[in-house]
């Protein structure tokens, strides 16, 4: 029996909370929170169980989150707003005592830059204040993480190449969209693409290369490299991993928006003068496009996101091994009213609280996921909506 705070109310933050409010026995009380309490308020009206509540606060302000948390005083914080504010939200668990998990690396706001070293340069005062900081436990990062950890403790002595793969087969009728917070989304996507080879990193031109890969149940789709968080940590946490690579897939449609938003400023990060006011035209872009949150009622097909790794398996033979999750974007819309992308990356979200809060993933400092022991939660993960499968022996379409 445990509390905990949700920060975030959007699409992710509403799957997390119907998760948790899933599990009594674990999550007794659960207060959700975000700038807008109105929000947060219809959100805890709509779930109506006992001993959920709502909030309010500004997640930038150090001392407004000091404030939430001595009001409520609760064991765990789930982070699910934006990565702007994940080192404020880590300052006021330390000054307050309560342990931490987020799905996304700090972003600071005035640069595209995504990297785990802010965070982890609070692992000493962690450790020394007997908590716990989950870092990227969405889908990926965070299941993607634990699939590499499964495959290292189940089925090889060395893994040598790990392909990430993340495609999303749904169709939401928009002609331009995001699936997830739209100003996070091109910030990320716009970036140069970075792979790990041999040892170090080899940066490319934002999408520069692609190839088409099969993804079960939905056939071939156009997968393009990018740099993705998990990266960084998997391949310190596993070192014999030689090549490692990010891969996600993008429709033609998409491509040509985002080339033109691109083409024409309006992905500048910086700040503008329009007629005397000052503006962040992806700020702008974003209050324009559809709200991700507004895109599940009619979106069909599914994502396929998982894990592709070749390397010696336990027998010293070479092995390839295939480990993914296929989501169904109107299961998910129906059961909590969001879309697939939310939800895979709701659920493991809360799978993560739940892991700390029944003792599982206890270990004070701040953490990846794939430090962890990855059965308990990928059972979890499997019995509260996202069953994941394997493929042994396959062609990886990696090489
Ligand atoms: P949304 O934009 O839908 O929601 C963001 C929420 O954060 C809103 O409720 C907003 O509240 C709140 N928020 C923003 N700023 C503040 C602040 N200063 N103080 C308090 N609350 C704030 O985003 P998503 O739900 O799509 O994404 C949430 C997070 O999940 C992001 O960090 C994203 O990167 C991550 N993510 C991770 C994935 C993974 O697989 N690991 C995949 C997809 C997303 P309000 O409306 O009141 O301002």
């Amino acid at each position: 029996m445990a509390k905990v705070i949700i920060i975030g109310a959007g699409g992710v933050g509403t799957v997390v909370a119907h998760k948790c409010a899933q599990h009594p026995e674990v999550f007794s009380e659960i207060v959700i929170a975000s700038r807008t309490l109105s929000k947060c308020q219809a959100l805890a009206d709509k779930i109506g169980r006992a001993g959920v509540s709502a909030d309010s606060v500004d997640a930038d302000s150090v001392d407004e989150l000091v404030k939430l948390f001595e009001r409520h005083k609760p064991d765990m914080v789930i982070n699910v707003a934006l990565p702007y504010q994940d080192l404020t939200i880590m300052e006021a668990c330390l000054k307050c005592g309560v342990n931490y998990l987020d799905t996304a690396n700090y972003e600071p706001r005035d640069v595209a830059h995504f990297e785990y070293s802010w965070q982890w340069a609070y692992r000493e005062r962690f450790e020394q204040a007997g908590l716990t900081a989950i870092l990227g436990c969405g889908f990926d990062p965070g299941v993607s993480g634990v699939f590499t950890a499964y495959a290292a403790k189940h089925w090889f002595s060395e893994m040598e190449t790990l392909d990430i793969v993340d495609c999303n087969a749904g169709n939401h009728g928009k002609a331009f969209a995001t699936n997830f917070n739209p100003e996070i989304n091109i910030r990320e996507i716009t970036q140069n693409g970075r792979y790990w080879n041999e040892g170090e990193w080899v940066v490319t031109k934002p999408l520069e290369f692609h190839r088409t890969l099969t993804y079960p149940n939905i056939g071939p789709r156009e997968s393009y490299l990018l740099f993705h968080e998990e990266l960084e940590s998997l391949v310190q946490n596993f070192p014999t991993i030689r090549r490692a690579r990010f891969w996600m897939t993008f429709g033609q449609e998409y491509l040509t928006h985002l080339h033109v938003i691109q083409d024409i400023g309006m992905a500048r990060i910086d700040e503008i003068d329009y007629n005397g006011t000052k503006i962040v035209p992806l700020q702008f872009l974003k209050a324009v496009l559809p709200n991700p949150q507004d895109l599940g009622e009619n979106y069909h097909g599914e994502t396929s996101i998982g894990c592709r790794i070749s390397g010696k398996g336990k027998d010293g033979k070479h092995l390839t091994y295939y480990i993914y999750n296929n989501c169904s974007h109107e299961e998910a819309y129906r059961e909590t009213g969001m879309q697939a992308v939310s939800y895979t990356t709701g659920v493991p979200a809360m799978v993560g609280a739940m892991m700390f809060l029944t003792g599982k993933w206890v270990k004070p400092g701040v953490h990846n996921v794939e430090e962890f022991d990855p059965d308990p939660f990928l059972a979890e993960v499997a019995a509260n909506g996202l069953p994941w499968h394997e493929i042994v022996g396959g062609d990886l379409e990696t090489d």
